[in-house]
């Protein structure tokens, strides 16, 4: 497992209460799967197996949800860290399609999981996705594609439209996703660990799998102190563990991305309580959260630990997009790790030999996270295969370092592409 070193001075941190802390694995264990890795992925695939009636033991190196699950953006929508444009040039439309339904299932999850339990963690609902140059043309294209070929519901706004929710010289039209919510990410682990724990999964935390080897018909997975003998092995790591499980280790490259959350605020420019991005394709995604934080995320670079500064320069980014806040005061700021593959979509499969994955969920993780655990827990606890609909996404090298170099040089492209169309196109409203 690396060894990052993240800030747990989040807001999510500050407004949750987690309980004690769960006991490391000690001595041997048996169980019919093994779940390594208790971000979401891990928690649903535990949570469903369970309900599916398996002894299923998760493992967590340091506490559940300590990786991008407990400190993301926060957004829950259908669909993939990839468009879906180029997910049906590569599979065909039917096959994008299908999978597009597979990531709605995640999100319809998400919501019924919530609503059931604790509605208070979902804080609001829609998805604003604005753009920072004139051209209506293209943003109404891109509604009318969503509405056709996924039947996703999904709304036009024009320039005035737009800054009347979102009061900005530097966005242009917009589109609104009404299916979209956000929620407390933190929150929806924990209430998933518990609800896991519930229906009968074990989960130990400060517990890093170190070794995955067979046994005869069972795979032994070891920690520093124990281990858990199981026929069917399940990782859940995105890109927090490169070396345990080789195939997909070297397939998920590690893209850090930021997160800062002001004091609150009183201002007039925000004036919805929906989830914002704008679609500068490095792009900034925010919200305002309880008593009018603005919750503000953005950036993404390939170095794993928290930048300097890292306060300041998400102020600054704030601060651009929105002058009329001046200068607020930051109260926390801190860094997550996103697994991605090359080709921007999960890693979902098996060898056939009870090792399975479910991983690289890039920055598109709070319903596809709940998809892959639902297909996981299918496929394990009922020989379902429907998890194949990602067959046409195999795990293939990364680049390893090259491939880092390549995902910084991608961003600064993408931010160089934005700045040339914020050009052309921005004098046009
Ligand atoms: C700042 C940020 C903002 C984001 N915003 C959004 C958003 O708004 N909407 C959205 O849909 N997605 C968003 N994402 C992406 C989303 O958070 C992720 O895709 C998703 O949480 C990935 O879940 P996971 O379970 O695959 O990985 P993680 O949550 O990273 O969990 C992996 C877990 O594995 C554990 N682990 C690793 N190695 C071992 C080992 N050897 N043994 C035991 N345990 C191990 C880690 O400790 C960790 O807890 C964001 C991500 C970040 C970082």
């Amino acid at each position: 497992m690396i060894d990052a070193k993240l800030s747990d001075n989040t807001w999510y941190e500050a407004t949750v209460d987690r309980g004690g802390l769960r006991p490391a694995l000690t001595g041997r264990v048996e169980a019919e799967a093994c779940v390594i890795g208790a971000g979401l992925a891990g928690l649903t695939t535990a949570l469903e197996l369970a309900r599916r009636g398996k002894s299923v033991v998760l493992l967590e190196g340091r506490r559940v949800a300590w990786g991008a699950s407990g400190r993301n953006g926060g957004f829950v929508s259908n669909g993939f860290a990839e468009g879906m444009g180029n997910v049906a040039k590569r599979v065909g439309l039917p096959a994008a399609q299908a999978l597009y339904q597979l990531s709605r299932h995640g999100t319809e999850f998400v919501r019924r999981e919530i609503a059931e339990t604790d509605p208070s963690i979902r804080m609001g609902d829609g998805w604003q996705g604005c753009i920072r140059y004139s051209n209506a043309a293209e943003k109404r294209a891109a509604v009318a594609e969503m509405t056709r070929d996924y039947d996703q519901p999904m709304e036009f706004f024009d320039v005035a439209e737009t800054r009347a929710r979102v009061n900005t010289k530097r966005y242009f039209q917009s589109s609104y996703d009404p299916t979209a919510f956000h929620m407390h990410p933190l929150r929806y682990a924990l209430m998933i660990a518990k609800k896991a724990e519930a229906a009968g999964a074990r989960i130990y935390e400060m517990s890093p799998a170190v070794s995955v080897e067979r046994q005869g018909a069972l795979w032994s997975v070891r920690t520093a102190t124990g281990e858990v003998r199981a026929p069917n092995v399940v990782y859940c790591v995105s890109s927090l563990d490169r070396t345990l499980h080789q195939p997909t280790g070297r397939a998920v490259l590690p893209v850090a991305t930021y997160v800062a959350v002001t004091e609150p605020l009183q201002q007039d420019v925000i004036r919805t309580r929906s989830a914002i991005s704008d679609t500068r394709r490095a792009g900034n995604y925010y919200r305002l959260v309880d008593e009018g934080r603005l919750l503000w995320g953005g950036a993404i670079t390939t170095r794993v630990s928290e930048p300097a500064r890292l306060a300041e320069r998400m102020k600054g980014d704030m601060v651009s997009v929105f002058p009329e806040l001046g200068n607020p005061r930051i109260d926390y700021a801190w860094a997550g790790l996103m697994g991605y593959a090359r080709h921007f979509m999960p890693l979902i499969g098996s060898d056939g030999q009870g090792q399975w994955w479910a991983t690289a969920f890039g920055g598109h993780g709070m319903n596809t996270t709940a998809m892959g655990g639902i297909l996981m827990a299918r496929a394990i606890g009922a020989k379902d295969d429907e998890y194949r609909r990602f067959a046409p996404y195999a795990p293939d090298w990364a680049g390893g370092p090259f491939g880092r170099v390549g995902v910084q040089a991608g961003y600064w492209y993408m931010q160089l592409k934005d700045r040339i169309d914020e050009r052309r196109y921005g004098k046009a409203a």
